[in-house]
């Protein structure tokens, strides 16, 4: 079993994961291999206290340089710190994910939206969802003002990267949650990174798709049968939770399709989805109004238009139906 300091945690001898728990909007998962002489960082938060954090978690385990990164793909709250690496560490991503990381809403920008939101909050009315909603996404994080460092290495499928004799396997499976997802599986010590291909614990959200690739990446996670799989948001976990999103996603898909075909819109669709008996195995998940942003994105893939980023509007109406369905939820 792994060892807990706090939310540092030592997978085997010299390979740390620090845990942002629950792992709901922005609470990320992030991961360190200690090799002899190197070591290599997984993603870097976006709030700027917690990234320096996360530095200073790295140091107190390990005298080891970091000389390479990753990061598993374009979400801010998986690469906005990056300006907290060492300048001569290099930075790995897919193509796919540095295209999106450079095209994708910079963080001032998202900032200055999050505080738009807390003013908005009060209004009645879908302005006041969104609102409300934009400022728990960004749960009043110490964003980064300007686009940090961007990864400076990239693969299209499969890299092997080695660090202090130590080897990490990248695969990426996007487009999927975003334009490009991958996992960093280090062998030695039979653990995978995931990024935000799972979400344990914690309703996962697609953004881009198609479904099918995430699906792929489910049984691939599962073929590798690993030790430890250190998700983008949640606890650390083992099969059983990855199958338990996997039927989701099953569940999902089909109930998504019914509810198009019979012309339910996503926002009501959604409440009639969260109340059906086939919710119960996902109703303890956090975020479960997310179901809404997923219900957006399945929507417009059933309608034949191409796995594509969301465009601000999308995400607006989106965030603005996930606020509202929240509060339905919880009234
Ligand atoms: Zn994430």
């Amino acid at each position: 079993m792994p060892v807990r300091h706090d939310q540092l945690t030592q997978i085997d001898a010299r390979t740390y994961a620090f845990m942002h728990l629950p792992g709901g909007w922005g609470q990320t998962n992030t991961g360190l291999v200690v090799g002899d002489d190197a070591s290599m960082v997984i993603d870097t938060v976006w709030d700027r206290v917690r990234a320096q954090a996360n530095m200073e978690a790295w140091s107190s385990v390990s005298d080891a340089p970091i000389t390479e990164a990753v990061n598993t793909h374009s979400d801010g709250d998986h690469w906005w710190g990056n300006n907290t690496l060492p300048r001569a560490a290099r930075i790995t991503t897919s193509a796919a994910a540095l295209t999106a990381m450079k095209e994708d809403t910079p963080p001032g920008v998202v900032g200055a939206l999050a505080k738009l939101g807390r003013l908005t909050r009060p209004i009645p009315g879908p302005a006041g969802h969104l609102g409300g909603y934009m400022h728990q996404v960004t749960g009043g994080a110490d964003l980064p003002k300007r686009l940090p460092r961007l990864p400076d290495h990239t693969f299209s499928d499969t890299e092997d990267i080695e660090v202090g004799g130590r080897g990490a396997q990248l695969r990426n499976f996007g487009p999927a949650h975003t334009p490009g997802d991958l996992i960093v599986h280090i062998r030695d010590a039979g653990v995978v990174f995931t990024g935000d291909l799972l979400f344990i614990g914690a309703t996962p959200v697609i953004w881009h798709g198609p479904l099918e690739n995430w699906m792929a990446a489910i049984d691939h996670l599962l073929q590798l049968d690993a030790a430890t799989y250190v998700p983008g948001h949640g606890p650390i976990c083992g099969r059983a939770e990855i199958e338990l999103l996997r039927d989701y996603w099953v569940w999902l898909a089909q109930a998504a399709g019914d509810q198009h075909s019979a012309g339910v819109a996503p926002l009501p669709a959604a409440r009639a989805l969260v109340r059906s008996p086939e919710f119960a195995p996902f109703a303890q998940w956090g975020s479960p109004e997310r179901i809404v942003l997923n219900l957006s994105t399945l929507y417009r893939l059933f309608e034949g238009a191409p796995p594509a980023p969301p465009t601000i509007v999308r995400r607006a109406k989106a965030f603005a139906d996930a606020g509202k369905l929240q509060r339905d939820m919880t009234s």
